[in-house]
C-alpha cells in the first residue's frame, strides 16, 4: 500500500483491510473483487491484484508463511527485488540491504554520486554501496533508519542536515551541495487526451464496465469510456465501443461540465454523455444505483464521473431505461 502512496493516506485504508483479511488465508481465500473493494480509493490497483495473487501464492507452497529465503521471496507475485530485501531483514533478519528512492537519495548525497536514482545501475550501485555499510546485527533496523531519515530529515528538496546524524559522514552536506544530489530525471511532459464517457441509466442505475482503455484501470469498474484525438473522435469510438457491446445503436445526448482527471502521463478531459440504447445484450454491464457507485471497486476517476453525473440537471431530468 506504502509504494507510491503517503503513510498518513494509507492508515485508515491499511487498519480497514487488515480487519477485513486479517490472515494471508483469509486473503488468498477471498474473491478479487473484494479485495479491489477494499482497496478502493487507494489507487494503483495492479498492487491489489499482486497482493491478492502474492497472498494465494503463499498459502499454495509456503504454508501460509512468507518464506525465509531471498529465492523463495522472489517467486512470489508482486515482490520485487526491493520488497524481498526489506521484509527478509526486518522480518527475519537478513543482512540484505533494502534501497527504495529515500536510501538512493541518501547514498548518492553521502557520496555525492552521479546518476539518477530510476537508473537500474544506480540502484544497483546504492544496493553494493549499502551491502558493505549495512549492520550485520540489526539489518532490519538499519534499512528502516535509512527510510525514516530519508522521510523526516533527507528530504528532497529541503535536507534538514543540521538535525541529521549522519552529517559528519556526508559529502554533500561538506560540499554545500546536497539539493543537487541525485540528479533530476527529467518530467516526461503532460500528453492532453479526449475521453468520451456514457452513463448509461436502467431506472436508477448506471451500467460500469471492468476497465477503461489502453490496459488502463483493468480492475476496476468504470463507466463506458473511449479516448480520441479529439472530442468527437472520441464519442464516435465510445459509439462503435458500445455497439459492439450491447449490439445495438445508441443515441448520445451531451452532459453539461466536464471532468479533469490524471493518470500517469495522460491529462484527461473527460466529455460526459447520457446514453439511451434500444435493447441490452443480457450481462454486458454491471448496474449500480448511482448514489452507491462509490461503495463498489470504481476508479478515482469513475468517481469523479459519478459526482459530476449527479450534479447535473440534464442528468436527472434524463428519461431512465425501462428497468
Ligand atoms: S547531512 Fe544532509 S544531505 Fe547528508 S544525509 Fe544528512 S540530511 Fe542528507
Amino acid at each position: 500500500m506504502l509504494q507510491q502512496t503517503q503513510v498518513q493516506t494509507v492508515i485508515p485504508f491499511y487498519e480497514r483491510f487488515l480487519r477485513v483479511f486479517p490472515t494471508c488465508d483469509r486473503l488468498a481465500d477471498a474473491p478479487f473483487g473484494k479485495v479491489a473493494e477494499m482497496w478502493s480509493g487507494l489507487g494503483y490497483y495492479r498492487r491489489a491484484r499482486l497482493l491478492h495473487l502474492g497472498a494465494k501464492k503463499i498459502v499454495k507452497d509456503f504454508e501460509g508463511r512468507f518464506p525465509s529465503t531471498y529465492h523463495e521471496a522472489r517467486q512470489i507475485p508482486g515482490v520485487g527485488d526491493y520488497t524481498a530485501r526489506a521484509v527478509l531483514s526486518i522480518a527475519y533478519g537478513g543482512a540484505f540491504a533494502a534501497v527504495d528512492g529515500n536510501g538512493a537519495r541518501i547514498i548518492a548525497r553521502l557520496d555525492r554520486s552521479s546518476g539518477s536514482v530510476n537508473q537500474p545501475a544506480f540502484r544497483r550501485a546504492a544496493n553494493l554501496r549499502l551491502s558493505e555499510l549495512i549492520s550485520a546485527r540489526n539489518p532490519g533496523d538499519f534499512n528502516q533508519s535509512l527510510m525514516e531519515l530519508g522521510q523526516t530529515l533527507c528530504l528532497p528538496r529541503a535536507p534538514q542536515c543540521s538535525k541529521c546524524p549522519l552529517k559528519k559522514w556526508c559529502c554533500a552536506y561538506r560540499f554545500g551541495d546536497p539539493q543537487d544530489y541525485p540528479a533530476r530525471r527529467p518530467a516526461r511532459a503532460a500528453e492532453p487526451r479526449n475521453l468520451a464517457a456514457a452513463i448509461i441509466r436502467k431506472g436508477d442505475r448506471v451500467a460500469l464496465v471492468r476497465g477503461l482503455e489502453e490496459g488502463l484501470l483493468g480492475d476496476m469498474w468504470n463507466f463506458p469510456a473511449a479516448f480520441g484525438q479529439t472530442r468527437q473522435e472520441a464519442l464516435e469510438r465510445l459509439g462503435a465501443k458500445l455497439e459492439g457491446i450491447t449490439g445495438s445503436q445508441l443515441e448520445f445526448k451531451p452532459l453539461e461540465g466536464t471532468v479533469r482527471h490524471r493518470i500517469t502521463f495522460r491529462s484527461i478531459t473527460v466529455a460526459l454523455y447520457t446514453a439511451t440504447p434500444g435493447r441490452m445484450m443480457p450481462g454486458s454491464f454491471r448496474w449500480v444505483p448511482i448514489t452507491r457507485v462509490d461503495h463498489e471497486a470504481i476508479s478515482q476517476l469513475a468517481r469523479k464521473i459519478a459526482a459530476a453525473a449527479c450534479a447535473s440537471k440534464s442528468c436527472r431530468q434524463a428519461p431512465a431505461m425501462p428497468r
